[in-house]
């Protein structure tokens, strides 16, 4: 479990990385009863995408991972994101208005790069 606390220096990536402890802050509250700290399985799927956001090479470019040219996440980890942004994206309308809008409104909309020689993205 990675305890450390990661800064981006990329405002996208910083906004981005908010907005995913949001959701799965909110999945785990509901869903398994936490209050602060998340649960072990819910810690696990942050500080993997959190991996995922260290190593995306779009950087500021970055568009939404659903829209994603490379996907980079493990099938079942993609599975349990999309779990959690199904059940919390509702929740961030009124829990987390100016993410959500930013999500929604501007990075949803921002056009997926490709990668210039498409390569695997490894865990
Ligand atoms: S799915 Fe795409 S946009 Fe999301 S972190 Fe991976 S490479 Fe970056
Ligand atoms: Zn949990």
């Amino acid at each position: 479990m990675t305890e450390a606390i990661i800064y981006f220096k990329e405002r996208r990536l910083s906004r981005e990385h908010k907005t995913i402890e949001s959701m799965i802050h909110i999945y785990c509250e509901r869903k398994h009863g936490t209050k602060q700290d998340l649960c072990v399985q819910c810690q696990e799927l942050f500080d993997y995408a959190t991996l995922r956001l260290v190593k995306c090479p779009f950087r500021e470019d970055k568009s939404t991972c659903a829209n994603c040219t490379v996907h980079c996440y493990r099938p079942e980890m993609r599975e349990r994101v999309r779990d959690v942004m199904r059940y919390s994206g509702p929740h961030m309308l009124y829990k987390h208005p100016y993410l959500a809008f930013m999500h929604l409104a501007v990075d949803d909309r921002r056009e997926a790069p490709e990668l210039p020689h498409r390569q695997e993205q490894s865990d």
